[in-house]
């Protein structure tokens, strides 16, 4: 009859002081189809576990110099630990080293002598488990992505991006800190689109997401499609003078990417205009008023001619800045 478990390529760690206790789980479990290494301690099996990742721990309590319940202690502590299920195999029996085991995160418990039939049970019953769990997360990583980011463009969708500049405002205002953003637009976008086709469109947009991703690097920062040719970037922790600086990056990478712009009213390639404004939140305030300032600063950059950021001000909104230098 064909052995439904040697499909199975799972890697077990066997720990046991008693090497014939070792060669028995070894043999029956290579039997089953899975692959073993073993260790005859806790502070070896530490060791192995930290080089060969095994799907499972089958771990004997009681070990000389560092034992089971110990070694099960240190093996949660580990990075990438998490999904890897320690069953602990022992002739303890009582109420206090069952507990014990339960205590320092074994997962299950059988006792010797070793039911056969019960062990490889478990075995594949855990190893499953195990290996479901960790699809089920991925699946919801995967599934956590998809809803905050924009699929055409890659960057964080308008869902992400109002719940970062919440939560960030929010967090500013605690610290007293500053927190800039930066709403981007691409010029005369309706025109590229009449000229080059909307698929150009949207290869032109993934571009300019791309540049401006690369203009804004720290790991707190956030780049968002904010609607269809405009753009979002959150800088928390950051004053007017570092949104001013990344704003002029952004605008001169945007016209680095040197994409052509046929129907451009300003330039023979493709550009954008920004508007720029940082606040000290007040507590209880909302973050709209910078979506609105900075959004106000937008419309100021496109009146005084495109390709340029402005930066909004109580008192004036009426200077742009080129960010080219006059040639
Ligand atoms: P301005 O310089 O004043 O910003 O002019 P504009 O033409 O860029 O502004 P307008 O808001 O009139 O046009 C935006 C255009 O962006 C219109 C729309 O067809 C295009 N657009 C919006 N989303 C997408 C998209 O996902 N893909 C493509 N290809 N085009 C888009
Ligand atoms: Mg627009
Ligand atoms: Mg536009």
């Amino acid at each position: 009859m064909k052995n439904h478990f040697l499909e199975d390529q799972s890697l077990i760690l066997i720990v046991d002081d008693e090497p014939f206790i070792r060669a028995q789980l070894r043999l029956s479990l290579q039997c089953e189809g899975y692959r073993t290494v073993e260790a005859q301690d806790g502070r070896e099996a530490l060791t192995v576990f930290k080089q060969l990742k095994p799907d499972i721990v089958l771990l004997d309590a009681i070990m000389p110099d560092m034992d089971g319940f110990e070694c099960c202690t240190r093996l949660q502590e580990l990075d990438n630990s998490k999904y890897t299920p320690v069953l602990m195999i022992t002739g303890l029996e009582d109420q206090e080293s069952v507990d014990r085991a339960f205590e320092v995160g074994a997962i299950d418990y059988v006792t010797k002598p070793i039911h056969w039939a019960v062990l490889r049970q478990r075995v594949r019953r855990l190893i499953q488990q195990s290996h479901l769990q960790q699809k089920l997360e991925a699946a919801n990583r995967e599934l956590q992505r998809l809803v905050t980011i924009d699929e055409l463009t890659q960057v964080a969708n308008r869902r992400r991006f109002e719940e970062y500049c919440s939560q960030e405002w929010q967090c500013m205002a605690r610290e007293q800190l500053p927190l800039s953003l930066i709403l981007c637009d691409v010029d005369f976008f309706k025109a590229y689109n009449d000229t080059y086709g909307h698929r150009a469109g949207d290869r032109c947009l993934q571009l300019v997401a791309k540049a401006i991703q690369d203009s804004a690097k720290r790991p707190a920062d956030l780049v968002a499609r904010y609607g269809g040719e405009e753009f979002a970037v959150i800088l928390p922790r950051t004053d007017a003078e570092g949104a001013v600086h990344i704003a002029t990056t952004i605008c001169e990478s945007v016209r680095g990417l040197l994409i052509p712009h046929y129907g451009s009213q300003i330039s023979d390639y493709v550009t954008l205009s920004a508007g720029v404004a940082t606040a000290v939140p007040q507590p209880n305030s909302d973050f709209q008023e910078i979506i609105d300032e900075a959004d106000r600063a937008l419309y100021q950059a496109k009146i005084a001619g495109r390709d340029r950021y402005q930066q909004y001000s109580k008192l004036s909104t009426s200077t742009a800045f080129f960010w080219k230098s006059e040639v």
